[in-house]
């Protein structure tokens, strides 16, 4: 097993879709990024800047990041009760997380129903809990990217697999999957991106895609945008301050939610994402007012998405739910309007 940040192993691409020749892989901060241009260099694929999916750049000075909300903190909830619940708290953008309801209604139910709410499906996520028939990240990747395109989605956020090494046999088919799904979505506006990976275990640290910097390596060189989750990203060694600094050039996307450190917390994964992950901002200790300043001072302009637990938003309660999803909300808003401030 290789260390932490070591250079990209050779390309794992035969075909060669990358155009991003200036960075150098796995590098700890991509300084040669230019922060105002796409990385591809302003090669265009259909008219528009794809590069083998898209500008991973979402920068657009004077635009302010639309706040989020992911559907997965409802996740038993029905879609129509979450999106009502989530307009009377005072949002209209979510991250639609994929599940049962909608497999069984289909993607026009879903843009009637949030269409119905004053809702717009901003960027689309994977099932987060194991669901029978997708589990299997490459498999399932070309389906992701038709959901994505039907709702209307500018991002599919893509986790990629628990794999022990770059050229085993579950890397090369993610790898794969990836190319052919980029090709589907040449030409649409609708990008993929690689999100970073919460490690729960020492047994999660060794795997080859939790490094964020082979996730970067492979964002360089498939052109990909990347998702910085930041509460994934404090359990890595680098903290979110690393992280963040690693992908800044790239990222699309931010699941923004804090970290709480509750004592005597049994470690497994469910428990950590649910009482230790994905806390209302403000109310860990993470730097995300610092995060956030540093974001719209580079112009970043692409989803705050709220990535919060059902334990953190209380949804036995809807009400509760309601209160503190405004209160998350709230203090986005005011880490906005503090750095506008200055
Ligand atoms: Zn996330």
């Amino acid at each position: 097993m290789t260390s932490k940040g070591e250079a990209f192993p050779g390309s794992v691409l035969s075909g060669g879709a990358a155009c991003n020749g200036e960075t150098r892989r796995g590098e700890a901060f991509p300084a040669s990024i230019p922060s105002s241009r796409p990385a591809c260099n302003g090669k265009r694929v259909n008219g528009s800047h794809l590069c083998g999916n898209a500008s991973p750049l979402h920068l657009h000075p004077g635009v302010r990041p639309p706040i989020s909300i992911t559907t997965g903190a409802f996740y038993v909830y029905p879609l129509r009760a979450a999106f009502r619940l989530i307009a009377d708290a005072g949002l209209d953008t979510v991250e639609l997380v994929a599940g049962p309801e909608l497999w069984a209604r289909g993607c026009g139910y879903v843009r009637g129903a949030a269409r119905e709410h004053g809702i717009r499906v901003l960027t689309v996520h994977p099932p987060i809990l194991p669901f029978p028939g997708w589990t299997d990240i490459p498999a399932n990747l070309q389906r992701m990217a038709q959901i994505a395109l039907a709702v209307g989605a500018e991002v599919l956020c893509i986790h990629p697999p628990d794999a022990p090494t770059l050229d085993c046999t579950l890397s090369r088919r993610f790898v794969d999957a990836l190319e052919s799904t980029l090709r589907s979505l040449e030409g649409t506006g609708t990008k993929l991106a690689l999100e970073n990976l919460a490690h729960f275990s020492r047994t999660d640290a060794r795997l080859w895609w939790h490094d964020p910097a082979h996730l970067l390596a492979l964002a360089e060189e498939m052109d990909l945008p990347l998702v910085l989750d930041t509460a994934h990203a404090d359990s890595t060694p680098l903290g979110v301050n690393g992280v963040y600094e690693m992908f800044r050039g790239r990222i699309a996307n931010v699941h923004l939610s804090d970290v709480r450190r509750p004592s005597g917390l049994v470690q497994t994964k469910y428990l950590q994402t649910l009482a230790k992950h994905h806390q209302i901002p403000g109310e860990g200790d993470l730097p995300l007012q610092a995060l956030i300043v540093d974001l719209l001072a580079r112009s970043y302009a692409g989803p705050l998405t709220l990535e919060l637990s059902p334990i953190a938003l209380a949804i036995w309660s809807p009400r509760e739910a309601r209160k503190r999803l405004a209160r998350a909300r709230e203090w986005t808003e005011r880490a906005l309007r503090t750095e506008g401030d200055r």
